[in-house]
């Protein structure tokens, strides 16, 4: 039997086939690409081409595509065969190192918010060696990222890379100011925790709701859902093992690194996390990861929900982004040291995420924004849309000790003098259970948990890298200038304690006292939805940042800004579409035809015996026609906004009006058809229930 270590990776072009299929010199050549970032020669794109080719066929591959990220959120790939005519009349198969570098994609159905004009539909894809090609099916899958031919990125790859090469500048700095001389470069590790639901494929095919928008629009309660509380952990259904373990194999193949699995709080509800990795790859990863849950799905006759909301009621789905700083070198930069010199630096990169965290809570709340998640946020299964960071008992005690210059006082440790110089040691607090913080420092880690499950976690991390190398450039400004660098580094360190202590909270998130505090009291920023807080993208201290460290330039805001717009509202407008649609053809209907057949029973019941005439069927014939004609009512109101909306001439003003208007008149439709549900006999109801969706899979 083959074991684990036999076929991981055994469809990806890692550094093992690299090492084995190229000549040392191309394998140094490309390894200084990956790793230092230096330009790529020509004979040595060939080579590796070449190579890359070779291994593929044998593997059975017939194509190859370059494998990118648009800003629809998933990934696009057009396949182009290997095969050249050759003299005889025959084909070989060739791939070059220019075929390697650089495609063309006919881009124009890509959205661009602005920056390409369609009739200039060029836009290239240039490759990413840092992240290794891989077998999908028969195609070789190259990462890269996709450009318009003004060089603005029209993908998530580009800005991500380009935040981690701003981050990776600013903490390199603080590193030399602490004396390192050996660390070439920082890097950011991620480990995405993802949620999804899975339901049965027969199930789904009759439910538009679910076809079409990825969630039940309608749905009554079901008699049991997640009050028992005997989901989480609990012991994996045959049918969901047996597909765990399907998928487990398909993404180790592909090297990805997944690791844990269980059962989530909600029935059919589920996580899978990978170990962490590098940024881009950690994306380029969940990328995949959520591909296969899907392709993997089908074939066992099921369907994966990666929607962050996909049932009214039930928990939703996220994705915990887990983010942490390392050096070349191994060291983690948010785990506490050993000694007090280490801890300084320790506490210097905590007090640089905690002031981004401050300073940029609007730039975080946008990059998770989308019209799913804001079903999730605040709606107490999620951390609130107001942004706020757990650090422990412990670091806050300490952090309390630095600001107030009072000594640290553990229980049951000794008094400690504070100064740089004499930091106190102190054992890591790994006991945070506290899930309701939207930010946490578990360790020597942050886990932000704000995200969609959906959502790409580039975004996410775009802002959250970019913002701390702010941090750090400002700290590093001041403290490469000062004449005495302990006295400035304490006195940086208490500074932003004292001015960002307000994001620090380590109560309960769900609590609506905290909303109340956290915008009252704090000052803190409390963007309810996306239409709320899309805007601030381009407010100018954003783009100044942004700009500031090249991490987008401002057209490409500008371009997201409308882009991640439109897609909130093209969504929601095709959800309200489908509500219309299901309540006139088929709610409506089904609840007309158990009516008639009521009437019926009660006409029966009266030729019988005019005792029996004004029963149980005619008073349940009042309320469903009463229901009905609110189900009409509702529907015509909803198709009037739709309308309404859709006279908007741009996508802030339809954005508003979606959330003013339309959500409500989404709600109202919803009321009156669930409501019949209850009412109605099953055989007549024309979609599987909340029940069958969320038991049915066993
Ligand atoms: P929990 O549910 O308790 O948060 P999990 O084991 O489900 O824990 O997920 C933790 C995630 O954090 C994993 O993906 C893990 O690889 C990741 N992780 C651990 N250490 C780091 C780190 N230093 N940087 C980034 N991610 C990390
Ligand atoms: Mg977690």
């Amino acid at each position: 039997m083959k074991t684990v270590t036999d076929f991981f990776g055994s469809k990806v072009f890692d550094d093992r086939v690299m090492k084995s299929a190229l000549s040392a010199k191309v394998y140094k050549s490309l390894k200084k690409t990956i790793d230092e970032g230096e330009d790529l020669d020509i004979s040595v794109a060939n080579a590796v081409a070449a190579a890359m080719k070779e291994w593929a066929v044998q593997k059975g591959a017939t194509h190859y595509t370059h494998w990118f990220q648009p800003l629809t959120g998933i990934t696009a790939e057009k396949h182009d065969s290997f095969i050249t005519p050759s003299p005889d009349g025959g084909v070989i198969m060739e791939f070059s190192g220019k075929e390697l570098i650089k495609g063309e994609p006919d881009a124009s159905s890509f959205p661009s918010g602005g920056l390409r004009a369609t009739f200039e539909a060029r836009g290239y894809t240039a490759w990413d060696p840092t992240s290794y090609a891989f077998i999908k099916g028969k195609t070789l899958c190259i990462p890269t990222a996709f450009c318009s031919y003004g060089g603005e990125a029209l993908d998530k790859k580009t800005p991500l890379l380009r935040s981690m090469e701003a981050l990776n500048k600013q903490a390199m700095r603080i590193i030399r100011l602490f004396g390192d001389d050996t660390v070439k470069c920082v890097r950011t590790s991620v480990g995405p925790e993802q949620e999804y639901f899975l339901i049965d494929r027969k199930m789904y095919d009759k439910r538009p709701d679910l076809v079409f928008t990825g969630r039940t629009l309608f749905g009554a309660k079901p008699p049991k859902g997640q009050e028992m509380d005997d989901h989480y952990f609990g012991v994996i259904k045959p049918r969901v093992a047996a597909y765990m373990e399907d998928l487990n194999e398909e993404l180790w193949k592909l090297g990805v690194l997944a690791k844990t699995e269980h059962n989530e709080v909600a029935p059919a509800q589920h996580e899978l996390a990978p170990i962490y990795t590098t940024t881009n790859i950690a994306t380029d990863h969940n990328q995949i990861t959520m591909e296969i849950m899907q392709k993997v799905a089908a074939r066992h006759g099921l369907v994966c929900l990666l929607h962050e909301k996909p049932f009214a009621g039930v928990n939703g789905s996220g994705k915990h982004n887990n983010w942490s700083l390392a050096t070349d070198t191994g060291v983690n930069l948010l785990s506490p040291g050993k000694t007090p010199y280490e801890n300084a630096q320790f506490l210097l990169f905590l007090c640089a995420v905690i002031k981004a965290v401050d300073d940029y809570q609007d730039l975080l709340r946008i990059s998770v924004a989308t019209a799913g998640n804001d079903h999730r946020l605040g709606a107490n299964e999620a951390p609130p849309a107001v942004v706020s960071i757990f650090l422990g008992d412990e670091l806050n005690a300490i952090m309390e000790a630095i600001e107030n210059g009072t000594p640290y006082n553990a229980a049951g440790k000794t008094k400690m003098k504070l100064g740089v110089n004499v930091l106190p040691e102190f054992t890591r607090d790994t006991t945070d259970r506290n899930r309701t913080s939207p930010f946490a420092f578990t360790g020597n880690k942050f886990e932000f948990r704000m995200l969609g499950s959906s959502n790409s976690i580039a975004c996410a991390n775009i802002m959250l890298n970019a913002a701390v190398a702010e941090s750090l450039k400002i700290y590093a400004d001041r403290l490469e200038n000062a004449e005495d660098f302990e006295t400035t580094l304490h006195e940086m360190i208490r500074k932003t304690i004292k001015d960002h202590k307000r994001i620090i909270f380590n109560g309960n998130g769900y609590d609506d006292a905290w909303i109340e505090e956290a915008t009252k009291k704090r000052g803190l920023l409390n963007y309810r939805t996306t239409a709320d807080c899309l805007p601030h993208l381009l407010d100018k201290k954003n783009v100044e940042m942004l700009t500031s460290h090249k991490v987008f330039s401002e057209a490409e805001l500008k371009s997201r800004y409308e882009i991640t717009l439109d897609n909130y509202c093209k969504t929601v407008m095709i959800e309200a579409n489908t509500m219309v649609d299901m309540a006139r053809c088929e709610i409506a209907p089904a609840v007309e035809a158990y009516v008639k057949e009521l009437a019926r029973t009660a006409s029966l019941k009266k030729a019988v015996s005019e005792e029996m005439a004004c029963g149980y069927e005619c008073r349940l014939v009042k309320k469903l026609s009463l229901l009905t004609e609110r189900i009409f009512m509702a529907a015509d109101e909803l198709e009037k906004a739709i309308v309404e909306v859709g006279q908007c001439s741009e996508v802030t003003g339809e954005s508003e009006a979606i959330r003013d208007i339309l959500l409500a008149k989404m709600n109202e439709l919803r009321v009156p058809c669930d409501e019949a549900e209850t009412l109605t006999a099953k055989k007549y109801w024309p979609f599987p229930t909340y029940g069958e969706l969320l038991f049915g899979v066993r």
